[in-house]
């Protein structure tokens, strides 16, 4: 009898993670497929400081080819059509079967949501954040508003970071006395999903850098050729930049695949990430995992934990094994508040009594944790 097919669609932090811990518990006669439109990924969390000159762009990147090396197969291809009934994958290098199917194609996009934030400024995707970094690079006086849409959002602290980032970089450029920093986000707080006390502590660091949080204000609208914003609680701001936090939709070939029953993201069984169609697992950003009030955050961290213990899942079920034990939420992300110093935030998200979250002091020990979770990215070890 011939091995089975694990094909994991996507590359990036879930995907990733997937294929190299069902290939740590897999003998070779199985085979593991990742497909990817792109052969080189980046690393969004690196934007904030990328954007300040403060990351090279030709380092936050890693080619998927070189998972060659670790037994794993990668297809350079656009996926255009999941069919969960034949247990098949149609892309742009045709076919391809499986036995077992991991999606991890991350959030889409939806720039149309807000007219005008596409030819606006953002720090939410590498060609974005290019922009922004050449628009930075010229600055010297006037305002900046960060502005996000709805959530849910990628890494909810990064809008509160960017804002700190760009308030550090200012004053060391000596322009920080002209320059206005703004915050818009749609939640009535930050970070709530970490409770309270450290949403109340961001609010402070914000206010004691000299940057405004506006809370309750999603962005709606971009205009006069990116220069004013618009929110939905009826204000409007004119700046020098706007750089926006796109809206977050699944992607359109998850949403035609059935496998989101029709819901904003794809349910899954918190203890196995697997969907509704047996087989069928759906992890890190294109997933929404219930945790207390919310939803475990989209993060690169937890997508990467959730990928670990899928691969973990279907290698048990391969080879026959006890299945391993629930997928527990724990992760933490990083938070900067500089170039030298960084915060964590996180915790167990589905801990029994519901989510136990901290948010840590900023450090620079922080700094060189979040300097090695970068550098582990890029060789594959996140
Ligand atoms: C500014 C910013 C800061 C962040 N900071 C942090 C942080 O500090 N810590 C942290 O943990 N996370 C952070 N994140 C979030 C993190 O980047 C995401 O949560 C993470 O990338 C999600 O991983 P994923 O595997 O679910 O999806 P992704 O990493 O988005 O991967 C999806 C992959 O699918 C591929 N794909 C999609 N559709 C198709 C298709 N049709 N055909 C072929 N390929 C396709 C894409 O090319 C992509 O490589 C940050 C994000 C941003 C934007």
């Amino acid at each position: 009898m011939g091995g089975s097919k694990v094909l994991v669609l996507g590359g990036g932090f879930g995907g990733v993670q997937a294929a190299i811990s069902a290939r740590a518990d897999l003998d070779a006669s199985h085979e593991i497929t990742i497909v990817d439109r792109n052969r080189v990924t980046h690393m969004c969390g690196m934007n904030p400081l990328l954007i300040v000159g403060e990351r090279n762009t030709d380092k936050t990147g890693r080619s998927l080819g070189r998972l060659a090396n670790r037994g794993i197969k990668f297809v350079e291809a656009n996926i255009d059509l999941i069919d969960t009934t034949g247990q098949k994958v149609e892309t742009s290098a045709g076919t391809l079967d499986y036995d077992y199917l991991v999606i991890a194609l991350g959030a889409a996009y939806d720039w149309d949501a807000v007219p005008g934030a596409k030819d606006a400024y953002s720090f939410y995707d590498f060609d974005y954040a290019r922009r922004l970094r050449r628009r930075l690079s010229r600055l010297k006086r006037g305002k900046i508003v960060l502005a996000a849409s709805k959530p849910p959002y990628k890494c909810p602290p990064a809008p509160l970071e960017t804002a700190m980032i760009i308030n550090w970089w200012a004053r060391k450029k000596g322009i920080r006395k002209d320059l206005d920093i703004s915050v818009y986000i749609p939640e009535l707080g930050p970070l709530g999903v970490a409770g309270k006390e450290a949403s109340m502590r961001v609010r402070n660091a914000l206010d004691q850098r000299g940057i405004e949080l506006v809370t309750g204000a999603g962005v709606t609208e971009v205009s006069m050729n990116g220069r004013e914003a618009s929110f939905s609680d009826g204000s409007s701001t004119t700046a020098d930049i706007i750089a926006t936090v796109p809206v977050h939709k699944i992607p359109d070939i998850v949403a035609a695949s059935g496998v989101s029953n029709g819901k904003p993201w794809v349910p899954v069984n918190k203890a196995t990430l697997e969907t509704a169609t047996s087989n069928v697992f759906a992890i890190g950003d294109v997933n929404v995992v219930p945790s207390g009030d919310f939803a475990i955050p989209k993060a690169g961290v937890f997508a990467a934990g959730q990928g670990t213990k899928v691969g973990k899942v279907i290698a048990s079920r391969v080879n026959e094994t006890d299945a391993p034990e629930a997928y527990d939420g724990v992760g933490f992300c990083f938070m900067a508040y500089s170039a030298g110093t960084s915060a964590t935030v996180g915790g167990e998200f589905l801990a029994k009594g519901g989510p136990q979250t901290v948010l840590s002091e900023p450090s620079v020990s922080g700094m060189k944790s979040k300097d090695r979770f970068e550098r582990d990215w890029r060789n594959f070890k996140i």
